[in-house]
């Protein structure tokens, strides 16, 4: 599955601007910093559509990709979150946008969570993977920046985060967006929540 053929749609800062929910969309989850930009660059094939360490904790909104080679396809790059210096305030706000859209998001068939494998299970991962396993939203793990230690520990380290996070190994992918590895199975695993075999 080619995921290159794809172009910025709009960003969205309040549920009503929501585009018609009538084709899959998979959504893109994970704390500031971890490497989704990059993760979703990598994916598509171009080094900058997403753009990669913006400041951190900027407001921002949900961003829609239309993945137009297939033409029935979203992207939603979710704002990232934990980042410290935002106020509680601003942190509020974007839990109550991104909660009622994946809550209440008929066209969602994945969220992507991205977490970063040197580190263990943080807690902001887990409420959210617990909250949208409740809510039978299907997720899929990315352990991401593999390349930033041995392989040896990447191993160690991704059972640490499934135990953490009562993940199984067939549920997550190990990647770097700095070689490239995972992504075809990255790849395989979202053409098929998307049913776009
Ligand atoms: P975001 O805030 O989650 O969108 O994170 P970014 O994609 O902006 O990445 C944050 C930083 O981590 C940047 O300096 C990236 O170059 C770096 N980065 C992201 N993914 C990888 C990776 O797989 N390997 C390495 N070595 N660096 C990465």
């Amino acid at each position: 599955m080619n995921f290159s053929d794809i172009q910025f749609l709009l960003s969205v800062h309040k549920l009503s601007q929501l585009p018609d929910g009538d084709c899959p969309e998979i959504a893109f989850a994970g704390r500031s910093n971890v490497g989704k930009s990059s993760l979703i660059n990598k994916l598509i094939g171009r080094k900058n559509l997403v753009k990669v360490s913006g400041r951190p904790g900027k407001t921002q909104g949900l961003n829609f990709f239309q993945v137009s080679e297939i033409d029935r396809l979203y992207f939603v790059d979710l704002p990232g979150y934990g980042y410290a210096k935002v106020s509680r305030t601003m942190q509020e706000n974007w839990q109550t946008l991104i909660t009622s859209y994946l809550e209440n998001r008929a066209s969602l068939c994945c969220v992507v969570l991205i977490m970063d494998i040197r580190h263990g299970p943080k807690q902001q991962d887990t409420q959210l993977l617990n909250w949208l396993k409740q809510k039978s939203i299907p997720v899929l793990a990315v352990y991401t920046k593999k390349d930033k230690i041995s392989k040896n520990q990447s191993m160690k380290n991704a059972l640490i985060l499934d135990s953490g996070h009562g993940i199984n190994a067939a549920e997550r992918v190990l990647f770097s967006a700095k070689t490239g590895e995972g992504r075809e199975e990255l790849e395989r695993a979202l053409a098929s929540f998307a049913q776009i075999v």
